[in-house]
């Protein structure tokens, strides 16, 4: 429905375009004045979407009548019509998350729909694109350099993978395609998001489980209802000793909407394949790759295929850990070797007996408050940079805060804190932007954060206690907040790095807690402020690499799925995405796969992100490798978090990434510091 939708969208926008009168509205500031969201209602939403269509297919048009095209009047204003377009989308789908107002939240959706539809239509407007063609013949064109040829070569790119190339049959193909893909991919997330299956069970199936735990799913008939989700699969599956509740748990869980996604799958696989051909590659990996920093399928497959050598002995040592572990708890010497469900919760019994790692404990010495200094004092100190917190801001909920950031006196950008879980608001965790940098003419547009947590609530008893693997997040996710607070670039476009090197800019900062001297500046004991104790740091120091040679090879794992499924699809031949699970396994002599078991069928990367589940390994390795700057300078040596903040979390698209980490890194990246960060 997408594309024609978009079509009679925008043949409507036009008609009512051209109005003489300023249009008004909240969302539409003054340059650097923060948008009053205390007072925002669900119409001002629904009209901020809608004039910024109309200003951005007025803007359109006005490139296209353009008689003497050049750098200013097509690229300058695809990138202004980009910003405007990219902080509206941003605004709708942030209060589609977060507004405690329904009205509000679903024309925030909608908004961020129509704004979605036009920039599909606008990157293959044939007109538009032989503006920009027309320039990249010129001579000024030649003399153009850095930043600004990127941003050409990039655009006409990005025109080019939208199929405005095409001849129309294949357009009017491409774009039949594109939108089967995403009504598949829609049906597939929904009945993903919406299977609601729930394990009953009773007191001796609950064995194990935490009394909190319990407390929150417990029935009328003496036993408990554990909905099969997220957020309940690490607690039952680590806590549960009951095998059989284990075992009907992770059944259940690896069944979800098996019924209707495999055959959605199956399709979106075909069609991305034919996606992939029809825009002239061997597959849909090949187009899927181009934009990206791995660039093509060989490159990735030759990163898989190396970590497995390197992960593939520890994996099966640790699997041989946790088959002596079994035994042992069962006090049966013949017990047979892990099942699919005995893993999380063996590994767990390991941390719990052997090296004494007891989470409750650690929570009471991460309070909150203490962890938030935590992370300002240690990201201020070492990227220059000065928070400070705005007083009675003007928020969408009580509980959000607004910071400004500043680097000396200079405004660099502004940030939001909405931590804690509330009803009807998204329910992950996500470091995001709302606005990117960008030079206008009025002075320096400043970028706009967002941290979305859902980091444990304080009680009436207790303050927030956070779990080391909250703690992780929150440093995780700040990453993200200060890749955007560091761009300063001149245009908007340029502000976000390839999709397969974000995630190095927060990976890079979860090291800071995995030291005790920079842990044991905030994380203080909520009653007493005792510090953090050595002890308890270093026995989970001691656990980090349990079962590190298995995760790794099972998040490998996924990685060959995924490439198989869209660089390996054939279809001459029978598609069997079972039997996918059984090969893989057999190439890397190991039994992960559960008969019975459909784990494809509800697994969001594959549908929303497909070929790009290495990209999680790969910034791991970038983020392990430009870590090494900081242990050989320090962890609080500023002229090294300059140089970070110059090189790498500025950089955006503005330089080639690859240049850019050498020249932070001082020589070629490699994959030591990852492998020994795995202990292997
Ligand atoms: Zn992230």
């Amino acid at each position: 429905m997408k594309s024609l939708y978009a079509a009679v969208l925008l043949a409507l926008a036009i008609a009512c375009a051209k109005q003489p009168e300023k249009q008004m509205n909240p969302f539409i500031t003054e340059l650097n004045v923060p948008v009053d969201y205390a007072t925002i209602t669900a119409d001002d939403v629904s009209a901020y979407a809608k004039i910024t269509v109309e200003n951005a297919v007025n803007a359109i048009d006005d490139i296209k009548q353009n008689e003497n095209p050049n750098f200013e009047n097509v690229f300058v204003a695809i990138d202004n019509i980009y910003s405007e377009m990219y902080i509206a989308s941003n605004n709708c789908f942030m209060l589609y998350w977060v507004s405690p107002d329904s009205l509000t939240r679903a024309k925030g959706l909608e908004g961020y729909q129509l704004l979605d539809s036009l920039s599909t239509v606008m990157y293959s407007d044939k007109v538009l694109f032989d503006k920009m063609k027309s320039f990249e013949a010129s001579a000024a064109y030649a003399e153009l350099s850095g930043h600004r040829k990127i941003l050409v070569d990039d655009l006409i790119l990005a025109f080019n993978l939208s199929g405005v190339n095409l001849n129309a049959e294949d357009l009017a193909k491409y774009k039949t395609l594109v939108k089967e893909i995403s009504e598949l991919s829609s049906e597939y997330s929904n009945n993903m998001n919406t299977s609601n299956e729930i394990l009953t069970i009773d007191e001796a199936g609950a064995a194990g489980l935490s009394d909190n735990f319990k407390a929150t799913y417990k029935n009328d008939q003496m036993g408990y209802e554990i909905p099969v989700m997220n957020a309940t699969n690490d607690p039952v599956m680590k806590n549960a000793s009951n095998e059989e509740t284990r075992k009907a748990y992770f059944m259940l869980f690896n069944n979800r909407a098996a019924d209707k996604n495999l055959a959605i799958l199956q399709q979106l696989v075909e069609k991305r394949y034919e996606l992939g051909k029809l825009m002239g590659y061997q597959s849909y990996a090949g187009y899927n790759l181009v934009t990206k920093m791995a660039k093509n399928p060989e490159n990735v497959w030759a990163f898989i295929n190396n970590l497995v050598e390197k992960s593939e002995a520890k994996a099966v040592t640790d699997l041989e850990v946790l088959n002596a572990i079994k035994k042992t708890e069962l006090g049966d010497a013949n017990a047979g070797p892990v099942d699919g469900w005995d893993i999380a919760y063996y590994h767990n019994q390991i941390l719990k007996t052997q090296y004494q790692v007891d989470h409750e404990k650690i929570r009471e010495y991460l309070p909150m408050d203490k962890c938030l200094q935590g992370v300002f004092d240690i990201y201020q100190e070492l990227l220059g940079f000065e928070f400070r917190k705005v007083e009675n801001a003007s928020v969408w909920h009580e509980e959000v805060d607004m910071y400004e950031v500043y680097d000396g006196d200079k405004l660099k950008g502004r940030f939001y804190l909405d931590l804690y879980p509330r009803p009807n608001k998204e329910s992950w965790f996500y470091g995001v932007q709302i606005a990117s940098g960008k030079a206008t003419p009025k002075g320096y547009e400043v970028p706009v954060s967002m941290l979305l947590g859902n980091f444990t609530r304080p009680t009436e008893s207790l303050p927030s206690l956070l779990s080391y693997k909250e703690l992780n997040t929150l440093f995780h996710e700040f990453g993200h907040i200060m890749d955007g607070m560091s761009y300063n670039g001149e245009f908007a476009m340029q502000a976000d790095t390839k999709s397969d090197f974000a995630e190095a800019m927060s990976q890079i900062f979860e090291n800071w807690i995995a030291d005790y001297d920079m842990l044991s500046m905030f994380a203080k004991h909520y009653k007493t402020g005792e510090v953090f104790p050595k002890e308890i740091f270093d026995s989970m120091k001691n656990a980090k690499n349990v079962s590190s040679g298995y995760f790794a090879i099972s998040q490998l794992r996924k990685c060959i799925y995924d490439m198989n499924l869209y660089d390996l699809y054939n279809p001459e031949m029978a598609f069997d995405s079972d039997g996918l699970w059984r090969t893989i396994d057999s190439e890397l002599n190991i039994p992960f796969h559960v008969e019975g078991t459909h784990p494809q069928a509800s697994w969001i990367h594959i549908n929303t992100h497909p070929v790009y589940y290495y990209g999680y390994l790969w910034s791991e390795v970038y983020a392990q490798d430009m870590f090494t700057q900081f242990e050989e300078h320090g962890l609080l040596d500023q002229p090294t978090g300059l140089r970070y903040r110059n090189l790498i979390l500025a950089n955006g698209k503005q330089r080639d990434i690859v240049a850019a980490v050498e020249e932070f890194l001082g020589r070629k990246s490699n994959n030591e510091a990852y492998i020994k960060s795995l202990g292997l």
